[in-house]
């Protein structure tokens, strides 16, 4: 089986998902890459998770062609592909239509960064996409939604912000690896959580200070983090 190790992790990542509550039936799917072969990784179309093994993993090259399996890869590739070809950095993606995470993108609002939590993980509010047009919708319509996310990251840092809410739509995530996107997209879930009960117990609550918010980001990320034994301390 070609890039064994790169497809069980990919399976392992699309079974986290589940284990974590954040997907229903075949909604979401999870993809990682090898960039030095520059072959994609990615759940197959429709197989439900339970049936799911690491040889159905599918394949596919950064055109969305598939080069080892006998399966369709998940209809949302073109959208992971446009995000692996313009985040260099990131080595996996994970889609869900998580509960909190999609009623933040079906009413198309950023989350503000109301606490700690959400400082962790994001440098700045959980963005969310403009709405696609009636013509890119009508086109290559996955390809798109990948388009319309670069396009919202135009000033926004993919590394510092794992994720987005696509407008109309649901989250998508990214990561440093398959399993560490499923990571950001359950704490995406959680902070939306956080972030709709924050606001029915005050709705006037305001952002964190952005020195809180500085302070939280940067002792977990870059030149200066301190936080935890490496990646996913507490
Ligand atoms: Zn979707």
């Amino acid at each position: 089986m070609l890039l064994g190790g790169l497809r069980e992790e990919v399976l392992a990542a699309n079974l986290e998902l589940v284990r974590r509550g954040v997907v229903v039936y075949t909604f979401g799917n999870v993809s990682g890459i090898s960039r030095k072969d520059g072959l994609v990784a990615i759940k197959p179309s429709g197989v439900p998770y339970e049936e799911l093994t690491a040889e159905q993993i599918v394949l596919c090259n950064l055109d969305g062609r598939v080069v080892e399996s006998n399966l369709r890869p998940s209809s949302d590739l073109p959208t992971h592909i446009e995000l692996y070809k313009h985040f260099p950095n990131i080595g996996g993606v994970a889609h869900t239509h998580s509960e909190y995470g999609t009623a933040w993108a079906q009413a198309k609002l950023p989350i503000p960064c109301f606490g700690t939590t959400h400082a962790d993980y994001f440098h700045g509010p959980i963005p969310v996409t403009p709405d696609l047009t009636a013509d890119e919708i009508a086109g290559e319509y996955e390809k798109a939604t990948g388009e319309v996310i670069v396009r919202t990251f135009a000033n926004i840092d993919p590394d510092h912000n794992p994720g987005v809410l696509v407008a109309g739509h649901a989250p998508f995530c990214w990561g440093n690896s398959a399993g560490d996107a499923v990571h950001n997209a359950v704490i995406v879930e959680y902070i939306a959580r956080m972030a709709t009960h924050t606001l029915a117990v005050n709705p006037d609550a305001r952002p964190l200070a952005r020195a809180l918010h500085d302070k939280h980001f940067f002792r977990k990320h870059g030149a200066g983090a301190y936080y935890g034994q490496g990646r996913g301390g507490a």
